[in-house]
């Protein structure tokens, strides 16, 4: 077989990039690990950039997002008793948008069968060949056969525990990686959201989320030891624990009822450097991670997916091939300054087992002059609604 792409992974930047490419007659053939059932399952992000949003305008897939997404003009960051909202708006001219990644992955399955892309799910054994020279290829199985594709490029959207990264030579190949003390516990829940806006909540007891998907299901977060178990916490635990974390009005009027899904993630900064290797191309999670607390994983997946697309765009056009050449230097130059920020927000609101009277100080001591600096908020709110592409 032969595409002009093979894109290893069926998430969400291996989805976006092939719809992009499709829409631009260029021909990509995706490669999924799991079902589709298993890929639209999995709970995860919900806060998207505008830059986001404009890609998936770009790929014709935009209507419903833009329909039942939420416009989200500030978020509040409270510490013990003192809270500060940023304004984005005011701070950086642009809301984010609150629209599941679940519906996000839904929307692009169902843009590639109507445009009839071809993808492989539930492969086995995939691997990767001739990266150094113009003939790469992908071998895997699927439904009991040994296949082959051969093609001009391999896209790595495979993900942190995926094959791509790995199949760039330690010799080559750079990690960064900090891995932090704890996790966070999730819960969805059909209930109201407690508030309008996300509530960032840093106690004593430690940091929470309250965040949300739409008007009638809410996803909130609390901080827990990297060793916890799901199984340690009923759903009346977990309600109690996020009330004593949370500003007191919204404990009050917060709406708890059944978890429809929990479950702990760990937090890690990771980057490898390069993004390229030869005819591979590494996209979102494979080639980055951030604490989900600046909300910037998925949205930093689809600026590589920007920039891998324009770069392929110009080569099939004419031949240029100064964008493939710069993927690498660009991206990570934007993954960079996002892990920052995403390093910043979890260093500013969680507890550390560690973390000494000073370190507490420091903390209370960076969101007094948050509170009073509108310096401060502009920062914030620049970055977290997105950095430039
Ligand atoms: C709890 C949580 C909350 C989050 N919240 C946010 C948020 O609010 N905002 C935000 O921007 N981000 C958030 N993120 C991060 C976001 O979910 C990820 O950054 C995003 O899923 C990355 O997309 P991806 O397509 O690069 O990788 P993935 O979503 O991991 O997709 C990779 C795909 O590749 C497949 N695969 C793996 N190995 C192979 C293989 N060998 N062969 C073929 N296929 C393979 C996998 O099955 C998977 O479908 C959150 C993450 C978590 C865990």
């Amino acid at each position: 077989m032969r595409h002009q792409i093979v894109i290893i992974g069926g998430g969400p930047s291996g989805l976006l990039l092939a719809q992009l490419l499709l829409k631009q007659g260029i021909d990509a053939v995706v490669l999924e690990r799991q079902t589709r059932a298993h890929v639209l399952g999995r709970i995860r992000a919900g806060v998207l950039e505008m830059g986001f949003v404009d890609q998936m305008r770009e790929a014709g897939v935009a209507d419903r997002m833009e329909r039942e997404g939420l416009l989200h003009d500030g978020t509040i960051l409270s510490y013990n008793d003192r809270e500060v909202r940023i304004d984005f708006r005011k701070h950086a001219g642009r809301p984010v948008t609150i629209y599941g990644q679940t519906e996000v992955t839904r929307d692009l399955y169902e843009a590639r069968d109507a445009t009839g892309g071809t993808t492989y799910f539930e492969v086995a054994d995939v691997t990767l060949h001739g990266m150094e020279g113009d003939t790469p290829y992908v071998t895997f199985r699927h439904d009991g056969q040994d296949k082959r594709i051969d093609c001009d490029f391999i896209a790595g959207c495979d993900g942190f525990h995926g094959v791509s990264r790995k199949s760039i030579p330690d010799s080559v190949r750079k990690d960064y990686e900090r891995v932090y003390p704890f996790g966070w516990l999730g819960v969805l829940s059909e209930t109201p959201p407690v508030n309008n806006e996300l509530i960032y909540a840093s106690s004593d007891r430690g940091f929470a989320l309250c965040s949300m998907r739409n008007m009638n299901l809410s996803r909130y977060y609390v901080q827990c030891s990297a060793e916890d178990r799901v199984e340690n916490w009923s759903d009346a635990r977990f309600w109690e624990e996020l009330r004593r974390r949370i500003p007191p009005d919204a404990a009050e009027r917060i709406v708890t009822g059944p978890s429809i899904e929990k479950s702990i993630a760990p937090l890690r900064s990771f980057v490898t450097e390069p993004m390229r290797f030869g005819r591979l191309f590494l996209c979102g999670d494979a080639a980055h991670i951030v604490p989900p607390t600046g909300a910037k994983g998925l949205n930093s997946a689809a600026s590589d997916v920007y920039y891998l697309f324009q770069g392929l765009k110009a080569f099939y056009a004419d031949g240029e091939t100064d964008g493939l050449d710069s993927y690498s230097q660009k991206a990570l130059d934007r993954v960079w300054k996002v892990e920052r920020f995403s390093w910043w927000m979890t260093s500013l609101l969680h507890r550390f087992p560690d973390q000494s009277a000073f370190d507490q100080k420091m903390q209370e001591a960076e969101i007094a002059f948050l509170s009073e600096s509108e310096a401060a908020q502009e920062a914030l709110a620049r970055n977290y609604v997105g950095l430039p592409y």
